[in-house]
């Protein structure tokens, strides 16, 4: 006799709550052992409960967030994707009611906070993103539920859905996934990019500019690799979506290739590359870089450089418009500096409005990186060598030496040449011991 077992709810979250562990959209890190959560479920407080992470939410604060899928099965046959058609596996998915009591329940014990619903797409777009709007509306609706709630709206859903999903979220995210239709149409045969995702991508944002209401704005992924893109490819789509659709995030997700797809020999996109396109995704929101800028990162062939920082590959391309002057320079140049970030920045601005800047013990105080802002900053008394003089120190074998001559150094056993610096301690946990502030009361030393 054939005994089938059915899983009961604990243990499909067991499997698809570590299923949306792979999905990038929202950062977080799982609450026990590591991402590739399969750990079973337990009552027991400690252990590890599947599919819960600490995310970091749009204000700052750290909640921990329920990331589940609905179901795991998928009709489309993204050639890149482990949910798709061509993995031959066991698919699970949940009842509405069932997610919904699971998700409460974990809420009243305190083990999470919010929610981050995703799905693979069974029927079509609109079917399944009806299931998750059932969903949601039951833990608002009928257990009373006001907290974070992250949707995925599904490829080719229809407007009124994407309408209900806008009620309903905290925020929404679709995932444009490749920068270009024809690549999209290469290795998702049965996802229109203009249609299907940029559509729904274009409502969410009409309802957010109307605010009646709704989601407080919209994310997205990009699959790094996988349709063989350059990152000029990728950067451009992503001008695009922050420009016009006002997107609070793109997020970026290496490409890793697993058995059965059509992409299982592909080569794996080193995780550098992703590293550096979130790089050149900061210098773009938070830094605001503009385009031109933007362009100096990539190389004739349009990729990222692995061993140098987008930061610094924009300053040696435009290397007449440095060293800046620490005392002088405008908080745009400031910000232009490699290993100078907008808190040094502040720093900097509060700092020399009491006094001059005179020293790199004052600066790495504030949170300069030393290493990288070397050859960048100029210092009073300092001529600021032209832009093929600063070229010959930047690649010149004794630069860094010559960059020590030039700086004056603080006397020994102060903490900074310059009494009265206000600066926080580095934060540079790995050099902390060059630090100035390091032995200072207050100070947290090294490791933190
Ligand atoms: S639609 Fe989404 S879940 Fe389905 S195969 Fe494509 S990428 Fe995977």
């Amino acid at each position: 006799m054939l005994i089938q077992h059915t899983p009961d709810v604990y243990e499909k979250l067991s499997l698809l709550g570590g299923m949306a562990g792979d999905d990038v959209l929202a950062p977080a890190t799982n609450t026990g052992s590591g991402k590739a959560s399969r750990t079973p479920y337990s009552r027991d407080k400690r252990q590890p409960i599947p599919g819960v992470y600490r995310a970091a939410m749009p204000n700052g604060k750290f909640i921990n967030l329920l990331r589940v899928m609905f179901t795991d099965f998928c009709m489309m046959d993204c050639a890149y994707c482990p949910n798709s058609t061509y993995v031959p596996r066991k698919r699970y998915a949940f009842k509405v009611d069932e997610l919904a009591r699971l998700f409460m329940e974990l809420h009243q014990r305190h083990s999470v906070a919010g929610l981050f619903l995703s799905s693979g797409i069974a029927g079509s777009g609109s079917k399944t993103t009806e299931r998750l709007i059932q969903v949601v509306e039951t833990i608002r609706n009928k257990y009373g539920f006001r907290g974070y709630v992250h949707m995925k709206v599904m490829p080719g859903a229809e407007r009124q859905y994407v309408e209900a999903a806008y009620r309903l979220g905290t925020r929404l995210s679709i995932n444009v996934e490749t920068p270009t239709p024809e690549m999209m149409r290469r290795i998702s045969p049965h996802k229109d990019l203009e249609k299907d995702i940029l559509a729904p991508m274009g409502w969410i944002d009409e309802l957010t500019r109307q605010g009646t209401g709704g989601a407080v704005g919209q994310v997205t992924q990009m699959v790094v690799g996988a349709a063989d893109e350059t990152d000029r490819d990728i950067f451009q789509r992503v001008d695009q979506l922050y420009t016009d659709w006002n997107l609070k995030r793109v997020y970026y997700s290496a490409f890793r290739p697993v058995r059965h797809i059509p992409l299982e020999e592909h080569p794996a996109t080193p995780p550098m590359r992703e590293h550096r396109l979130y790089q050149m995704d900061w210098l773009k929101r938070v830094y605001q870089f503009s385009n031109q800028e933007i362009g100096l990162a990539f190389d004739r062939s349009g990729f990222l450089s692995l061993e140098q920082d987008p930061k610094t590959a924009i300053a040696v391309e435009n290397l007449d418009a440095f060293p800046v002057d620490v005392n002088a320079a405008s908080r745009e140049q400031l910000l232009r500096v490699p290993g100078v970030g907008p808190t040094s920045v502040q720093r900097i601005l509060d700092n020399r409005r009491q006094h001059s800047i005179d020293t790199w013990h004052d600066l790495q105080a504030m949170g300069v990186v030393r290493t990288r802002a070397g050859p960048f900053l100029a210092f009073p008394g300092q001529r600021p060598p032209p832009g093929k003089q600063l070229r010959l120190e930047l690649f010149g074998e004794d630069a860094r030496q010559k960059q020590r001559e030039l700086q004056p150094q603080p006397a020994a056993g102060t903490l900074s040449a310059r009494p009265g610096v206000t600066g926080a301690p580095c934060g540079q946990a790995s050099s902390c011991t060059g630090c100035a502030m390091y032995g200072a009361p207050g100070h947290p030393g090294p490791g933190r």
